[in-house]
């Protein structure tokens, strides 16, 4: 007959994904340490509002009451042609290092401490974002993002983020306030040459793309961008509960997907199922089979959306080794996939009451 193990628990990382399963525990009873470093790196996110339901639910208010928001009206997408591909929806703007630090002055029975402590406890969540890519399993290619935070922005655009691909790049222009906009520009290239984005950046098609670049080319000069990773990336896999990963540190998601958030939120959930699970004495063979099911799982539906994405960029030579990457990591992932499911039910605690669900 399984036993009861003590419920004592300490997470890693206070963004959030890390904040978020520290109040889920908190409020199901363990007794939490959450580790937070001072230092959190500002970026504009977009909610769509699938997201921002999710943040109601689990946190009991809506986002705007941790964080200043922008609203949008709409997120346009020209992707494949000048006219095609337009989709509206409704979405938040916020910076995701400020959202963190209104979560966190709302959490109540949850120790913060600054140093990772010795003794971490019975069970341990790591949310310290993503993994470098060589403790990753799987990092399904090289591509980088060039990030400038705060370009001014055209007054009529400001409540419309658009999405829009060029040669040899895609851009998402995300209206922050009603004058200021932070651009993201991907490109496959694992290091990034500004003087050659600049010159595809001129050779872009006309239209509304040209009237977003002048600033852009502008600032290409004076204003060095911030880099970033962007290949998703299946991080180290759940192999003990003495350190379960939870959002991008278990499943990282390229920006295009507008969804790392919301994927965040879903693998805490399901980190905070399995450790109730582990706690009553579960078999941990199967729950933690289950719970890397699952991260296989949401990233390889991931990588399915991508290649959709990036599949139909009007100009898509550029991005055939990054296509290639993803196949070859879809091909890695679906023999490990186990056909069995361990029989398993899994009990959600504190997300509005408990709820049981089918694994
Ligand atoms: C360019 C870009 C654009 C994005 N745009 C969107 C978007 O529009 N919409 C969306 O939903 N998502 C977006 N995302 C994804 C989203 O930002 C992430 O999915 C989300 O922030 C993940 O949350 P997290 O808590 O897992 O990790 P993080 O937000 O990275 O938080 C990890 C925390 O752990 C801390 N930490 C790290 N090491 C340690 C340590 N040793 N000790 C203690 N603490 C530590 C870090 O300081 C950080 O505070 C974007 C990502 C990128 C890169």
């Amino acid at each position: 007959m399984s036993q009861s193990r003590p419920r004592d628990i300490t997470v890693l990382g206070a963004g959030p994904a890390g904040l978020t399963a520290a109040k889920l525990l908190a409020d199901g009873g363990w007794s939490v340490r959450l580790v937070a470093s001072c230092a959190r790196q500002s970026r504009a996110i977009a909610l769509p509002a699938e997201t921002e339901a999710m943040f109601a639910d689990i946190w009991g208010k809506p986002v705007q009451e941790f964080v200043p928001t922008h609203r949008l009206s709409q997120r346009r997408v020209a992707w494949s042609g000048p006219a095609a591909d337009v989709i509206e929806i409704a979405a938040l703007s916020l910076d995701a290092a400020e959202l963190a630090a209104g979560l966190e002055t709302c959490l109540s029975g949850v120790e913060i401490i600054a140093d990772v402590p010795s003794d971490t406890g019975t069970y341990l969540i790591d949310a310290r974002g993503p993994a470098l890519p060589e403790a990753c399993q799987i990092t399904a290619g090289k591509r980088t993002m060039a990030v400038w935070p705060a370009l001014p922005l055209e007054p009529r655009l400001s409540h419309q983020s658009e999405t829009l691909a060029g040669d040899g790049f895609w851009m998402f222009l995300l209206p922050t306030s009603c004058d200021r906009m932070t651009v993201q520009l991907a490109t496959p290239e694992a290091r990034l040459d500004l003087s050659r984005l600049a010159k595809r950046l001129r050779h872009a098609p006309g239209g509304t793309l040209s009237a977003h670049l002048a600033p852009l080319l502008g600032s290409l000069e004076t204003e060095p961008p911030h880099h970033t990773a962007i290949a998703p990336r299946l991080g180290p896999p759940p192999a003990s509960a003495a350190a379960l990963p939870a959002g991008d540190r278990a499943v990282s998601f390229d920006p295009i997907s507008g969804d790392g958030t919301g994927q965040g939120l879903r693998s805490v959930c399901l980190a905070v199922g399995a450790l109730n699970a582990l706690a009553e004495g579960g078999s941990a063979a199967a729950i933690l089979g289950h719970v890397a099911n699952r991260y296989d799982f949401a990233f390889s539906s991931h990588l399915t959306h991508c290649l959709r994405y990036y599949g139909s960029i009007q100009v898509p030579d550029a991005w055939s080794g990054e296509i290639h990457e993803m196949r070859q990591a879809l091909s890695q992932i679906d023999p490990r996939r186990t056909t069995e499911r361990p029989a398993l039910r899994m009990h959600f605690e504190g997300i509005r009451g408990p709820i049981l669900a089918d694994a």
